[in-house]
């Protein structure tokens, strides 16, 4: 009896892996996203003698166009594909810039144990050496492969799988520009599938966040800290009124004197959570200032921009500052 062809959905929206090059030799000038999912497919031969694949545009934007309403409506749409009992896996085409926040939403909020894998590439289309028909193909390979299954949403690219609560974009500009700083991929594509690790924390089926019902979600902002960055910016970010503000401190997460009186905690005070700006290690507790005291909630070892996504959904459950502290210590 010959084996089923796995049968994967591609949902595309857009980035420069569906961006056509403003010539054959420029790696970085492209044109706007011309390419739709059977294009991309096209540029991978015999792809479609493999695996039966469906393809569907859900956006195509540059992302760092993409805003919240985004996130959810991909969530939603991952969601109800997997619930068709002949899908087994998604893979989903997206623009670098902002892709691992993406993923990391979909790691919260997907509710399937099927692989779902995101892609994109740091050249565009048709420049000689793209990357991005084998990151394509890689993340296919993954979607498909049985040993996926429970994994957690995986970024796939420059043949490696990496999970999508660690991973980070750490170059503007080289084709393996994704690593997660304090950790290795959890396996490999180079013609098959190949696991060395799993990732611990919840995830998926695990997670307590469901956004399936939700039509927005809460308001949250990252505010940069620098030399001379004083309170200004944390001031006019408060009186915009969000419901949560990511201070990206410098360091372990170092809060400055001269901000205490700002962040002095209040009822309608945002939630505020205490990240650090610097890629790797873990937000410990800081030696000038009491998380407790002053309502702050330490991201653990979350980058501004994760700390952001995982705020915005912790905030569907609880606004409790001990029961935030509790949700970012066990993710
Ligand atoms: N500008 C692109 C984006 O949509 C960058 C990329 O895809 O590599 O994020």
């Amino acid at each position: 009896m010959t084996e089923r062809k796995k049968h994967l959905v591609i949902l595309t929206t857009g980035g420069t892996i569906a961006a056509k090059a403003s010539g054959p030799t420029d790696a970085t000038g492209y044109h706007g996203i011309e390419f739709d999912g059977n294009a991309l497919l096209d540029a991978i031969p015999g792809i479609r003698k493999s695996y039966e694949t469906e393809v569907e545009q859900v956006f195509s934007l540059d992302s760092c166009s993409l805003e919240d309403h985004h996130l959810l409506t991909l969530s939603k749409r991952v969601n109800s594909v997997l619930e068709k009992e002949e899908i087994d896996g998604v893979v989903i085409t997206h623009g670098t810039d902002t892709l691992e926040e993406t993923a990391f939403f979909l790691n919260l909020t997907v509710k399937s144990e099927k692989p779902v894998v995101l892609t994109g590439a740091m050249r565009p289309a048709e420049v000689i050496s793209a990357d991005g028909p084998m990151n394509l193909l890689c993340a296919i390979q993954a979607a498909a492969d049985a040993e996926s299954r429970g994994k957690g949403v995986m970024v796939a690219f420059q043949n490696r799988l990496w999970p999508a609560r660690d991973v980070m974009k750490l170059s503007t500009y080289h084709t393996d520009a994704f690593r997660c700083p304090e950790g290795g991929p959890l396996g490999t594509v180079i013609d098959e599938v190949r696991y060395n690790y799993a990732t611990l924390r919840p995830h998926t089926v695990s997670s307590e966040f469901d956004v399936r019902e939700l039509n927005a979600l809460p308001r949250v902002q990252i505010v940069y800290q620098h030399i001379g960055s004083g309170e200004e910016m944390l001031r006019c970010a408060i009186q915009t009124r969000p419901d949560g503000i990511i201070l990206a401190c410098v360091g372990n997460g170092t809060v400055p004197p001269e901000l205490k009186k700002a962040l002095a905690p209040c009822p309608e005070r945002p939630k505020i959570v205490r990240a650090s700006r610097v890629p790797s290690g873990f937000i410990s507790p800081c030696g000038n200032i009491n998380d407790a005291e002053y309502r702050l909630i330490p991201s653990g070892g979350f980058s501004p921009q994760k700390a952001r996504i995982l705020l915005q959904l912790a905030l569907t459950k609880t606004t409790d500052y001990e029961e935030l502290c509790a949700i970012f210590d066990r993710y």
